[in-house]
């Protein structure tokens, strides 16, 4: 038998499973996980959902997964978080933490601060407690309330790197259409690979606040490949030969406020310098016009009317 693990403040015996909330020392904030520490050796996986309070299809993966998987069948450990951003999924608030008195947006401060808010300080702890003593991070999200996506998988790339290679080999053999590598630094999986050495990636699939399905049991499906992929999980995954990568991408953010008026589509095929969409003032003045910077395939996008200067509003990728 292997030894017990002990990951934020719970132990867990060898071939055992614990479900509870777990809370942030020194503050209130609590959040519930399952760590299951399977009764063979082998390496630890962290599966986070929840870092966006509206992004259901990664919550019920995770606690139908918590449920499932039997610690017998585990060589090394899984480590799930249902819902790391409960204020927010409670309160159904888009992106922010509502309980941080600046209602940040976790996904923006990793890898956190002990001197910042109380989301800064939750971000810290994630990266102590779990990422630290993860061999591999997977971060689970969606479009949120205001987005709508293809399915994709994005293997953190920032550069040329054993881990980043490690993470889009396993990244290959996932039902995800579309695979990128981010460019990205204060998300949760970013930080994981830059700044505690731990190669990770991060799910999309689903979003407008919704949730099906299809979608839940798809990313159950890729989370048990990328455990099998990892040998935490027997099975042997096969590559996705269907799979389409993307060889550059682009993220727009809007630098103004205001209106917000689509004229592409998710799933549309953009040409360079197609109109995107058209902001306007709250008269109806026209603002600008964002165009597109190359010829690409669009997989997210926002559709509020509203836009507030930083919001994400598309992302195309060229195959
Ligand atoms: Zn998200």
């Amino acid at each position: 038998m292997k030894n017990s693990i002990t990951l934020g403040g719970i132990t867990v015996a060898s071939g055992q499973k614990v479900s509870q909330y777990v809370t942030v020392p020194g503050t209130e904030c609590k959040f519930p996980i399952t760590i299951i520490n399977g009764a063979n050796d082998g390496k630890t996986i962290l599966a986070s959902a929840g870092i966006h309070g509206c992004e259901y299809p990664g919550v019920l993966t995770v606690v139908e997964l918590a449920k499932e998987i039997d610690p017998k069948d585990v060589s090394g450990a899984i480590i799930l978080t249902h819902e790391i951003n409960m204020s927010g999924f409670l309160e159904r608030q888009t992106y922010v933490m509502p309980e941080d008195p600046k209602r940040k947006n976790l996904n923006r401060l990793f890898p956190g601060d002990p001197n910042g808010t109380l989301a800064d300080k939750l971000c810290l702890f994630l990266m102590d407690e779990f990422v630290a003593k993860s061999d591999f991070h997977v971060d689970i999200h969606s479009g949120d309330m205001v987005e709508e996506l293809e399915a994709c998988v994005i293997a953190c790339a920032p550069k040329e790197s054993e881990n980043n290679k490690f993470a889009a080999e396993i990244a290959k053999h996932l039902s995800f259409k579309w695979r990128m590598n981010s460019g990205g630094r204060h998300e949760f999986y970013n930080s994981s690979s830059i700044d505690r050495n731990i190669p990770s990636m991060l799910f999309e699939r689903g979003g407008s606040g919704k949730w099906t399905r299809e979608e839940v049991d798809a990313n159950k499906k890729d989370l048990k490949t990328v455990m099998q992929c990892l040998n935490i999980l027997p099975g042997e995954p096969k590559i996705n030969t269907e799979q389409k990568f993307f060889k550059r991408h682009e993220w727009t953010e809007s630098d103004v406020e205001g209106m917000i008026f689509n004229f592409v589509k998710v799933g549309d095929d953009i040409k360079e310098g197609q109109k995107l969409f058209e902001v306007q003032d709250m008269f109806g003045n026209h603002i600008k016009d964002i165009n597109a910077k190359f010829d690409g395939h669009v997989v997210i996008i926002t559709n509020t009317l509203a836009v507030n200067k930083g919001d994400d509003l598309i992302t195309y990728g060229e195959v």
